[in-house]
């Protein structure tokens, strides 16, 4: 089973702290810079920009965002699932990995959760680079199989009658759950809000969290 260090840590880097051989994976990327670099199509400095804003700027925090205002504005709400790409570009947030957005919304009948079955499609504009076990052979062919099983490993239970629902991402289309809003939320205002959204809670393997009691 995939590691379960999915808390509220948006790392995957395992390697940065802990040096280890380089993938054959890591080997092909570097070669394939350098031919890039070397024949003049990008410079490094391009790629670590391109590096830097995902892992820095591009992050959970922006679909947070995207949730907030969904619990906070109802025509908003209805934009973003009739029209996931259009709704979440009024927030600014656009761009590869992100050109055609699908948002499916968890209710009291349903829980909604994503994957790629195929490699590690996610959607960047609202949640920055997937994290590890999200790429990991075991969550892509347990979750399809059981998503119960997998849902509880992460420590989410939910009601037997409740179903669940699995959204296969593609190259072209990307899901972002759009989870309830908790309860005892109704005085909070959109960064609040926002605050208790975690990624997990928009990947699907987690809930938002509960308010702080005053
Ligand atoms: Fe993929």
């Amino acid at each position: 089973m995939h590691d379960h260090d999915h808390d509220h840590h948006d790392h995957d880097h395992d390697g940065h702290h802990h040096p280890r051989p380089a993938s054959e994976q890591e080997l092909r990327t570097r070669a394939l810079e350098a031919v890039l670099v070397e024949k003049g199509i990008v410079t490094s400095d391009a790629i670590d920009a391109i590096i830097d804003r995902y892992v820095n700027d591009v992050g959970p925090q922006n679909g947070a965002r995207v949730v907030a205002r969904a619990w906070s504005d109802p025509a908003y709400r209805d934009r973003l699932l009739e029209d996931g790409t259009a709704a979440i570009a009024e927030l600014g947030f656009a761009g590869e990995e992100g050109h055609t957005m699908v948002v499916v919304e968890n209710t009291p009948e349903i829980h909604n959760m994503i994957v790629c079955t195929l490699c590690s499609c996610y959607p960047w504009p609202v949640l920055g680079l997937p994290p590890t076990w999200y790429k990991s052979a075991p969550y892509r062919a347990r979750v399809v199989a059981e998503p119960r099983a997998v849902l509880n490993e992460f420590g989410v239970e939910l009601p037997d009658a409740m179903e669940i629902r699995v959204w296969d991402s593609t190259a072209e289309v990307r899901y972002l759950v759009l989870p309830m809003r908790p309860a005892g939320t109704d005085g909070l205002g959109e960064d609040d809000l926002a605050a208790l959204v975690t990624r997990d809670s928009m990947i699907g393997t987690g809930l938002p969290l509960a308010p702080a009691t005053a």
